[in-house]
């Protein structure tokens, strides 16, 4: 397809993004051109959009910013094979090589040689977006589009819950973003028995309320490990979701599961952490899970599954429907706290 698009696009080095008019990408032959129906906008495009120091040593402006997508096929790469215009699609945001040692024994997200889409190569705010066809994901025709465009966040918040055997259990979702809030709902979905959701902001807990939290705390004004521990009459709890990036939340989280019990953690800390592993994790016999990415396909298929079946709701969640022209307050509401997410239609 010939032509001219909006996007909106990381111009230079330094803050802020600007929406101008590029070139429709050429399709190369393993790839695709997607119409954008729904995009939505991730912590990891706030962080570009800010340019803290991960950002200015990662990313190579000009960039079209955004990897969570949902939308049609326009135009089929020459090589691809069992995809055509007009298939309602995601997109899987990691490009691996397929060729690693992770890749080739079913460990694909993590993948050595991986690259992401709208940080590495151009992504997703635009009116057409190319992707490699093994990225793409099919969603049901039933699946509104900017649900659709959450799936590549709540498949971290799936891979995160779903890694322990969480039903009937009691779990603590440290921090609320947007993928905590995902992990509250999923956790409800499967059974927990109790969900306890922590943050220092009231506007994220109430949302975790919505999405099935019997006791949300608020971490500045109340004292998390006390509160807890006298809930659960000194037992403590059986899961620890961990995302806040917060080393006090992490060490307090900690305190605060049972002997044998779980971890999950998902946070990227801004410094190295101390913590008292042989008390806090050892002698508890703590299991402890890094989560990175998505498991290529099963989290898709579950993160699908959980959808479609209407057992996760996550609508709470979308705060902001805004066309892609005033992303500016999209990323204002994300940097101010005072938003689930943000949700742009090209
Ligand atoms: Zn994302
Ligand atoms: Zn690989």
């Amino acid at each position: 397809m010939k032509g001219k698009m909006k996007a909106i696009v990381k111009n230079e080095a330094g803050a802020g993004a600007v929406l101008k008019e590029v070139k429709i990408p050429e399709v190369g032959p393993h790839d695709v051109l997607v119409e954008a129906e729904a995009v939505s906008i991730c912590g990891t495009d706030l962080h570009i959009y800010n340019w803290d120091n991960w950002s200015a040593n990662r990313i190579k402006p000009p960039l079209i910013i955004g990897h969570e997508i949902a939308g049609k096929i326009v135009e089929v790469g020459g090589e691809v094979e069992g995809w055509k215009v007009g298939d309602y699609v995601s997109v899987e945001c990691h490009k691996i090589c397929g060729q690693c040692y992770q890749c080739r024994t079913g460990q694909a997200h993590l993948c050595r040689n991986y690259s992401i889409l709208g940080v590495d190569f151009d992504g997703v705010f635009a009116d057409y977006v190319r992707v490699p066809a093994t990225n793409l994901w099919r969603n049901k025709e039933s699946l509104p589009s900017e649900v659709a465009s959450l799936q590549d966040p709540i498949g971290n918040a799936v891979l995160t819950t779903l890694s322990h055997d969480i039903s009937t259990k009691t779990v603590i979702v440290m921090g609320c973003g947007a993928i905590g809030m995902f992990c509250v709902g999923i956790a409800a979905a499967v059974g927990a028995e109790k969900i306890y959701a922590v943050d220092v902001n009231d506007y994220r807990l109430g949302i975790a309320e919505k999405m099935g939290a019997a006791v949300v705390i608020n971490a500045l004004r109340t004292d998390v490990v006390d509160a807890i521990m006298e809930d659960t009459g000194g037992e403590g709890v059986d899961i620890l979701l961990e995302m806040s990036g917060n080393a006090v939340a992490l060490k307090n989280g900690l305190k605060l599961v049972k002997n044998g019990g779980s971890v999950s953690l998902l946070s990227v800390y801004p410094e190295e952490v101390c913590i008292d592993l042989s008390n806090d994790v050892v002698f508890k016999g703590l299991t402890i899970k890094g989560i990175t990415g998505r498991r290529m396909w099963d989290t898709w298929y579950k993160t699908a599954a959980l959808l479609n079946s209407g057992s996760l709701d996550v609508s709470p969640i979308i705060t902001h429907k805004l066309p892609m022209e005033r992303f500016e307050e999209g990323f204002q509401a994300m940097n101010a706290g005072e938003c689930g997410k943000v949700i742009l239609y090209p």
